[in-house]
């Protein structure tokens, strides 16, 4: 017997970083919203212990021992439920490594699910929720989906609504970033200055209830993006070839390299992804839209 959860990837349509506190951390106000990008992961009973299988484009870059997320995740559900952890995940890696697109707490969250599905823990949705919140940032909106408000350090999670779908084409550029050196790029950019707390922008949220593409498009942020820009100048080409081929507006994806131009239409999209392929800016390029929902048992 085996489970398989599908789990998508996410944009940050508002990135907004506070100050570094004193933990090191940054309070947030993080906007997501799931897009249909999607990684599996499947379940099944190991009798030899916890193993990770890993297959896809970008698999070499993923690691197969106990800091994959979704190793850490099926041994934090095994340890509350006492339980031993024998199982073996496979993970269908769609979602880019490193891309600022949330791929290993995607990860996290669909093992968590499929292990509670094979172990029948019968673990409550809110003891999910607080078993992703442990495991990461972005790990309780992977699980949840659609589109929602994250404050905190972007765990604590309010859902939105969202009046439409909005159609996205994603450039995927070579290597990664680290997300921890990208704020580091921030506190030393922001050093001295009198960085604002972080709030949801009213605009922005409008925006997305009346699923407005080019309201949204007008209030598109991302505080992490100099930061990401600093350390990987090459990007400013890419988010240039995608307005010049028609995008309603472009960003890096949370701490990048991954950018995110948003279109009026799929039609537009195609056409923005076309462009920018023969542009010569990027890797490769896909075309999506979202909201979508969460991690979901297949
Ligand atoms: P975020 O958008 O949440 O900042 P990201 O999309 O930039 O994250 P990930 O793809 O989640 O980045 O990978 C970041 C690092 O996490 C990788 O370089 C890898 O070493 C590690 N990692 C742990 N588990 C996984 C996983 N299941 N898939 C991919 N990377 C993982």
């Amino acid at each position: 017997m085996s489970v398989t959860v599908r789990v998508p990837a996410k944009v940050n349509v508002q990135l907004a970083v506070g100050a570094a506190r004193p933990d090191g951390f940054h309070d947030l106000a993080n906007v997501f919203l799931a897009v249909g990008l999607y990684d599996e992961v499947t379940a099944t009973p190991s009798p030899g212990g916890l193993r990770v299988t890993c297959s896809g484009p970008d698999a070499g870059q993923v690691p197969l021992d106990r800091t994959n997320l979704a190793a850490r995740a099926a041994e934090a559900l095994a340890a509350r439920y006492g339980r031993t952890p024998d199982v073996h995940l496979h993970i269908a890696k769609d979602i880019p490594v490193a891309g600022g697109m949330a791929g290993g707490s995607a990860d996290g969250a669909a093992a968590l699910l499929a292990c509670d599905a094979l172990w029948q823990t019968g673990a409550s949705r809110p003891e999910l929720l607080e078993i992703c919140a442990e495991l990461g940032s972005d790990v309780p909106f992977s699980m949840v989906g659609g589109a929602a408000l994250g404050t905190g350090r972007g765990e604590v999670l309010t859902e939105l609504e969202v009046g439409g779908t909005f159609h996205w084409v994603f450039a995927l550029a070579d290597g990664g970033l680290s997300t921890p050196a990208v704020f580091r790029e921030f506190d030393r950019l922001t050093e001295g200055t009198d960085v604002p707390e972080p709030v949801a922008s009213p605009e922005l949220l409008t925006a997305l209830a009346k699923g407005d593409a080019h309201a949204l498009a007008a209030t598109l942020v991302n505080d992490l993006q100099p930061a990401a820009l600093s350390l990987r100048p090459s990007l400013a080409d890419i988010l240039a070839a995608g307005t010049a081929a028609g995008a309603l507006a472009a960003l890096v994806s949370g701490s990048g390299p991954t950018t995110a131009f948003l279109c009026e239409s799929a039609a537009a999209a195609e056409k923005v992804a076309e462009t920018l392929s023969a542009s010569g800016t990027c890797r490769s390029v896909r075309v999506t839209a979202g909201p979508v929902p969460g991690a979901t048992v297949l």
